[in-house]
């Protein structure tokens, strides 16, 4: 399909280039590799990346190690960090524009939520500022008129930080910063379907004034880059935000060298909905938390558990609702919803679909790939599966699409048992009127983060991560800062009152 002249006319009239930043300097790999990225949603190449391997990937840990070591960032003052990163911040909101258009580009979402994401995230390097003067630990006075002791926050090294494709710029501003913030260095790779707007950080920070081999990026796949990335022995941490498969694979690797390890994985998120709540806002919510970002997003709350008795009322709502959201061109400032990420993916969703159906289950809306006039690009009609139980694997995995399940239930028992029933832990949401019943289910629900009559609210002062597969560690919040920490406990004797150990 060819593209109108409107759409083409707003594109980029060259692919952006990408190079990794090793020790300050820009450069592409020694065997000239390269690799590319089409838009899903345009069809046009936007960007050309050089392509690691292991000598860049080495190159970039030892000049991470070599910054720590030498103390050029993790033993200047907090208030010098944070100067930094509040200019960082500001650079990020100046060129807002010229990222959105990549990062719409090479992901397919829609323009206005690129914005979004890339202006919000200048807010959390603006909150990570704020810790880096926070930093401290404890102290005891009361061991002994002899004794003293410290416990000092350490910056823990060197952090491998390896991002996926879905919120390229956020993810990454949800662990750089705070990174920083807490002193430490940092070899980062960006997801291979989304590099641009990371190797534009990388500008930004050099622009800012950040010394060199403080943030080194390599620019490549999960073989050998990421995977040289978690096993390093020069890398004392880990930071990954992905699949629970490759989570899982990073930790065995970093286990050889015990180093820590930090992972927001995927979910399976419920929003349990009790007869007595505003069905129109729980409608809307839902219908908000299964197409936003096309539902690739770790916190789409992808299925939904509801009372019995006003199931179908719910449903309705939800599918008049779904028919009204603005699909379309990603680059269109009124699109709501965007392309999905590549070929295989939307193969995937339409499985998950068709397998649901053949488990008996029925297909209320859409279920299948659309196409849109004027655009080339892979899309998915928004879908909603009822009948759904819970032994079926639309209910249990993760789809990563615009695909919602309907799931019921009949007491409170059953709906915190459906909850739970999940390898996953990320988010749940509960929709009630009686405050009773929404605490109830808070404190049982087996999820790090439970939104009672709101959906997806986030903040960068709020705790974010998982329980069970869906992580290990927290974003944001001070524990953002606490995960980049070190504990050091310095004890000390005053004056001469140490009696000897061996008799004289
Ligand atoms: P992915 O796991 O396929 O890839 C993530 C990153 O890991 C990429 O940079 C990739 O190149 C790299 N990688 C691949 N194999 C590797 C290996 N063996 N060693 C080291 N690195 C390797 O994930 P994705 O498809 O990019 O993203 C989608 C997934 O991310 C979903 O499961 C989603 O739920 C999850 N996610 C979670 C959160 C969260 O905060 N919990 C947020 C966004 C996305």
């Amino acid at each position: 399909m060819t593209m109108t002249a409107a759409v083409e006319a707003a594109l980029p009239k060259a692919p952006f280039e990408g190079r990794h930043l090793i020790d300050g300097i820009w450069r592409g790999s020694d065997n000239g590799e390269s690799f590319d990225r089409t838009s899903p949603s345009h069809g046009i190449l936007v960007s050309r990346s050089a392509r690691a391997g292991r000598a860049e990937t080495e190159a970039a840990i030892g000049a991470a190690r070599k910054a720590f070591d030498d103390g050029r960032w993790s033993r200047i003052s907090g208030k010098e960090r944070a100067t930094l990163l509040l200019k960082v911040a500001d650079l990020i909101e100046a060129n807002v524009e010229r990222m959105a258009l990549l990062e719409t580009l090479e992901s397919g979402k829609p323009i206005s939520q690129a914005r979004g994401e890339i202006s919000g995230a200048a807010d959390l390097w603006r909150y990570a500022a704020s810790l880096a003067r926070t930093m401290h630990g404890d102290s005891h006075n009361s061991l002994g008129e002899d004794m003293l002791a410290m416990v000092l926050k350490e910056p823990i090294g060197v952090v491998s930080i390896i991002t996926p494709w879905n919120f390229p710029f956020w993810i990454l501003s949800q662990k750089l910063p705070f990174a920083l913030a807490a002193g430490c260095t940092c070899v980062i790779k960006p997801s291979e379907m989304t590099p641009s707007t990371t190797v534009i950080l990388g500008e930004l920070l050099l622009q800012a004034g950040l010394p060199v081999g403080v943030v080194n990026i390599v620019l490549g796949f999960g073989q050998p880059v990421g995977a040289l990335m978690a096993e390093h022995p020069d890398v004392d941490m880990v930071s990954f935000t992905g699949s629970t498969a490759v989570g899982k694979a990073i930790a065995a690797a970093a286990s050889v060298t015990l180093k820590k390890v930090a992972l927001e994985l995927g979910g399976k998120n419920p929003q349990v909905v009790f007869p007595d709540a505003d069905l129109e806002s729980a409608a809307d919510a839902i219908t908000f938390g299964v197409y936003f970002n096309a539902g690739e997003c770790c916190n789409s709350g992808s299925r939904i558990i509801v009372h019995e008795d006003i199931a179908d009322t719910l449903v309705e709502k939800v599918v008049a609702l779904s028919k009204k959201v603005a699909f379309g061109d990603p680059l269109n400032p009124e699109t709501q919803v965007g392309a999905i990420i590549s070929q295989a993916h939307q193969e995937k969703i339409a499985g998950y679909v068709k397998d649901a159906l053949a488990a008996g289950a029925r297909v209320k809306l859409g279920g299948a790939p659309v196409s849109h006039p004027g655009l080339p690009g892979r899309f998915f009609a928004p879908t909603v599966v009822t009948g759904v139980t819970a032994d079926m694997a639309i209910a249990r995995e993760e789809v990563f699409g615009p695909v919602l399940s309907v799931l019921t239930f009949r007491t409170l028992e059953e709906a915190i048992a459906l909850t739970n029933d999940a390898a996953y832990g990320l988010s749940a949401g509960v929709w009630s009127e009686n405050v009773h019943t929404c605490l109830a289910f808070a404190r049982r629900a087996e999820a790090g983060t439970v939104w009672t009559n709101t959906w997806m609210d986030g903040f960068p002062e709020v705790a974010f991560g998982g329980y069970k597969q869906s992580g290990q560690g927290r974003e944001n919040g001070h524990y953002g800062l606490e995960e980049f920490l070190e504990i050091k406990s310095v004890v000390m004797r005053v004056g001469r009152t140490r009696s000897n150990w061996v008799r004289a």
